[in-house]
């Protein structure tokens, strides 16, 4: 069964709704620098990260995700030439979600600070516990014991499947980020 959540922005600008299907998503924290570099840029840190640096995703497939209010707040940057597209609000500088840079890639990692749970419980029952820290080498301070210093390699089939399963059924689209294969606003690249 499909759980629908609402997604609200900071300032509750930006509405939208994502479908939370069981086996079609992973409740991770990335800790990565780029995600830490992607906040600061929004200076937006405290509001964003947790104590380690992490920002905590939702990743799962560009069809289960609708923005329905805000659209013309929306904004994207890339770190740098390749990679991630990341994108924003311009009400509240809230991070968005991660996309890939093509449409055609069935990914998406959306904050799960936009999702509006109306408490922890209900929040577990439904994302269930966090299945993967990656990059913990960037961390703020200690590491966190559950996490792993870079990416796990255990990781790699499921992401696989969830990418072949996605292909397959298409649900690269509709997204909200792409009108085709174009991106709904300007890239705007930081270096
Ligand atoms: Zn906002
Ligand atoms: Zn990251």
């Amino acid at each position: 069964m499909p759980e629908v959540v609402n997604l609200k922005c900071l300032c509750g600008t930006v509405k939208g709704k994502i479908n939370v299907v069981t086996g079609s998503f992973f409740h991770v924290h990335c800790l990565c620098c780029d995600c830490q570099s992607f906040t600061s840029h929004l200076n937006n840190k405290e509001k964003i990260l947790d104590e380690h640096g992490g920002s905590e995703l939702l990743q799962t497939y560009p069809a289960f995700m609708e923005i329905t209010e805000g659209q013309d707040k929306i904004a994207c940057v890339q770190l740098r030439n390749k990679g991630l597209y990341r994108w924003h609000t311009t009400c509240c500088n809230m991070p968005l979600a991660n996309t890939m840079s093509s449409s055609k890639v069935p990914f998406v990692g959306v904050s799960v600070k936009l999702m509006q749970f109306d408490n922890e419980q209900e929040k577990m029952e439904i994302l269930g516990p966090v299945t993967m820290k990656a990059f913990g080498k960037y961390s703020i301070g200690e590491m966190p014991k559950d996490a792993h210093p870079k990416f796990p390699i255990s990781y790699m089939p499921k992401i696989l499947g969830f990418m072949l399963k996605g292909m397959f059924k298409k649900k690269n689209n509709p997204s909200h980020f792409f009108n085709g294969n174009k991106p709904i606003t300007k890239v705007n690249v930081l270096s």
